[in-house]
């Protein structure tokens, strides 16, 4: 049985009384939630924050991006192990918004998750095809271009301490999301491109989230269909009552 992740994904948005403010307002709302991992991404300034306000509690933090090289000359970028200094178990990474936004390729991604398994920390990697791969029936292709690049030589191993995140660009932020069947039959892919590499016990293993436009009345669909494993939450996870309300319904 693979245990259900509900992850957060806060972008730019809150300071760092914010973060500290809505970790203390989830904690209880999410005490009893014990059939799923719970994850929250704040910003980098909150990170700290947000890990000390969230010790003893069944919240975990994420970053949402970090550079592959331990340190060095990256002006504005941080690494792994600040990350881990800063209290995350967890990093994002392959966010469409960073692909589009800071150009990240595949094998970018491919650097910062073997870079986030160096250091110990879950990576959570995105996939997912623009509305215009997807109406020129180009879904498939694109996962399979972007699972070969940005997991490879990943040993079956590596894959078992890593989750996946299907976001079909289209759906993320628009208030369109895919269907639970859509979302199913991507999810299916996925998993058999990892068993194809891997093997089923490995495949059968790996936690594979849905993202794009998930909020309290559509995650019971989503996380009905047998190879939808959670989601990361981006619009909805910005208030503890809405994200509460995910995670309490999202038992499947
Ligand atoms: C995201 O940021 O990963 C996301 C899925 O955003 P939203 O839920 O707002 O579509």
């Amino acid at each position: 049985m693979r245990k259900p992740v509900i992850a957060g994904n806060w972008k730019m948005y809150k300071t760092i009384d914010e973060a500290v403010r809505f970790v203390r307002e989830l904690r209880p709302l999410v005490a009893r939630a014990e059939h799923c991992e719970i994850i929250v991404a704040p910003p980098f300034t909150a990170l700290r924050a947000a890990a000390d306000a969230a010790r003893g509690s069944n919240i975990a933090v994420a970053a949402q991006d970090a550079h592959w090289d331990t340190e060095g000359a990256h002006t504005g970028d941080i690494s792994m192990r600040m990350l881990l200094d800063a209290g995350c178990t967890h990093v994002i990474l392959g966010h469409s918004e960073r692909r589009q936004d800071h150009w990240e390729t595949d094998e970018d991604v491919n650097r910062k998750l073997k870079a986030a398994l160096g250091a110990g920390l879950i990576p959570i990697v995105c996939v997912g095809e623009t509305l215009v791969e997807r109406e020129s029936g180009r879904t498939e292709e694109v996962l399979e271009r972007q699972f070969s690049r940005g997991f490879d030589a990943l040993t079956p191993l590596e894959f078992s301490r890593i989750m996946m995140a299907y976001e079909p660009v289209w759906a993320i932020g628009t208030g369109r999301t895919a269907t639970p069947e859509m979302a199913a039959a991507s999810h299916a892919q996925l998993r058999s491109l990892v068993g194809d590499r891997c093997g089923d016990v490995t495949a059968n293993q790996i936690r594979i989230l849905y993202g794009g436009s998930v909020k309290p009345e559509n995650i019971r669909g989503l996380v009905a269909k047998a190879g939808i494993d959670g989601a990361l939450v981006g619009g909805a996870s910005l208030k503890a009552d809405w994200f509460a309300a995910i995670v309490n319904d999202s038992r499947g």
